[in-house]
């Protein structure tokens, strides 16, 4: 029997908790019958950067999220298909009076909401889109005449004097209607995927709060000395956490407020610092969102036309961690084994694909989004250009990362080599420094370097000057 009242639904889309959820307290909020509602595409609605990893981790953090629910006395309803076509139905099967939902930050979600807002004004129901992915949205960080930054330390500047909210208390108990039907929760082979035997990051809300927590006790106070050292667990681990919404970021952002009123003169510059990061990923969400182009070209019009490799044997090498650069493949073993590379690899990684490799940032851009468990589509493409040199506020294209001297610099003792590639566990770490001398490799079954860096240097230098001339 249909329930005789209507009900309000909350779809969840990537705020897969229930602390501080604004959207879901608010639908709660009316004390009538609540839909906690998550819709998966299929196989069939695969975007060719969805990866075995990211989609295991989502399938466990719905799977703990059906739990949360159960506490609150609701019941997570789960649908399969195009957004518009199942909201259309479900709302039907529940007499809906409203659907709350919060706002997506990239053009694929911004797509689907216009289409929704005008699905409930055909159907009278009531939309209330919520904020929720940024402390700020990308319209509230303007320059003084209103324009969209170009450059992060103004942005940052502006930002970090606007008001911040406070997380929002938990929302109230509510019921789901008892006729209505969930599919069972998802599994990777909805998307024609097989699981992976990544050791990917714990999925769910509670396992992220651990790893917060675990980041304001124990490391953020040095993470200014310590983020850079892949070798060392100096950075949070929360990435994937806010990609997909297991914690908010006003809870992130509250908790380091709290750590800093209690920290030292260093502690102090330690969470500054990582505050200031979390502000980077705003503005690679204000840039994505005012220049969507930055994902079909590059942000500089300056660059665009530049010559890129064909891609062969030298992409192979570095999607499989074997281009004989032992910092270069250890990030590249760590993204296959983990679904997760240490920022400083990262940027290590795509400079080298670009500059040493010339081969096209968008074929490394979707490669790490096919692998990367924390795959955001605005930091992603925000990353690749930086270290293209074709981004906003990006790295000069003349200041090219020269691989051995940011392992002297990064990973002096190998300590991060070593752990991601066996081979070389008893080379001594000097010899990771600069190519081998003798010209033989640093262990039987390791690969010899597959470029020469200077030479490359010298390549991408007239590339990029050559493309300058002509303009
Ligand atoms: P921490 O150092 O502890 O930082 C805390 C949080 O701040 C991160 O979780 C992240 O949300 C944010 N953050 C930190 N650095 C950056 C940054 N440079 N840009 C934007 N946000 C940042 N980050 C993603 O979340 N998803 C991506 O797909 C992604 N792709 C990247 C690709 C390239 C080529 C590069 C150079 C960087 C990319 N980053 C991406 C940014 C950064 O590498 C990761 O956010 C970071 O490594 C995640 O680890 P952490 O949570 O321990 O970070």
């Amino acid at each position: 029997m249909p329930d005789p009242q209507p009900s309000i639904i909350h779809w969840f889309r990537r705020d897969l908790r229930i602390a501080d959820n604004p959207s879901l307290s608010s639908a709660a909020e009316s004390g009538l019958p609540l839909v906690p509602l998550y819709i998966t595409s299929d196989w069939q609605g695969r975007h060719h950067w969805t990866g075995p990893n990211r989609q295991q981790f989502l399938c466990g953090s719905l799977a703990a999220l059906a739990k949360n629910l159960e506490t609150l006395g609701g019941r997570l309803i789960v649908r399969r298909g195009g957004a518009i076509a199942e909201l259309r139905k479900i709302i039907r099967e529940c007499r809906a009076a409203a659907l709350h939902y919060h706002a997506s930050p990239d053009p694929f979600g911004k797509s689907v909401e216009t289409q929704v807002s005008l699905l409930c004004a055909e159907l009278g129901v009531e939309c209330h889109i919520h904020a929720d992915i940024a402390l700020h949205g990308p319209d509230e960080v303007l320059t003084q005449s209103g324009q969209p930054y170009r450059v992060f330390t103004p942005y940052f500047r502006n930002w970090e004097n606007l008001p911040k909210s406070s997380p929002i208390a938990k929302p109230r108990p509510f019921k789901t209607p008892d006729h209505l039907t969930s599919l069972p929760l998802p599994t990777v082979a909805d998307w024609g995927l097989e699981v992976p035997e990544t050791q990917i990051a714990e999925p769910g809300e509670s396992a992220a709060r651990g790893r917060l927590k675990h980041a304001i006790a124990g490391k953020i106070e040095n993470y200014s000395a310590s983020r850079d050292f892949p070798g060392a667990d100096g950075t949070s681990r929360i990435s994937q956490d806010l990609r997909h919404g297991l914690v908010s970021i006003r809870t992130v952002h509250a908790a380091c407020l709290k750590a800093r009123a209690a920290a030292d003169h260093v502690g102090k510059a330690g969470i500054d610092t990582f505050i200031k990061e979390l502000a980077w990923r705003e503005f690679y969400f204000a840039i994505l969102h005012h220049f969507p182009n930055v994902l079909r070209e590059e942000f500089n019009a300056d660059w665009r036309g530049l010559e890129w490799h064909e891609p062969g044997r030298d992409f192979e090498a570095w999607k499989t961690g074997t281009t004989g650069f032992p910092i270069v493949d250890a990030g590249m073993r760590e993204l296959l084994a983990t679904g997760f590379m240490h920022n400083r690899v990262r940027m290590i990684t795509a400079m080298f694909l670009t500059k040493d490799l010339h081969i096209d940032w968008k074929l490394g851009e979707s490669w790490f989004m096919r692998h990367l468990v924390d795959g955001e589509i605005a930091s992603n493409n925000g990353g690749w250009q930086w270290s293209a040199g074709t981004g906003a506020d990006a790295a000069p294209y003349f200041r090219i990362q020269n691989p051995w001297s940011q392992t002297a610099r990064y990973d002096p003792d190998g300590v991060y080599i070593k752990r991601w590639i066996p081979e070389l566990a008893k080379v001594h770490p000097s010899r990771f420094l600069e190519p081998p001398k003798d010209g033989r490799p640093l262990a039987p079954g390791y690969p010899l370097p597959c470029v020469d860096h200077k030479t490359e240097r010298e390549r991408t230098l007239a590339i990029f000057n050559r493309l300058r001339s002509q303009k």
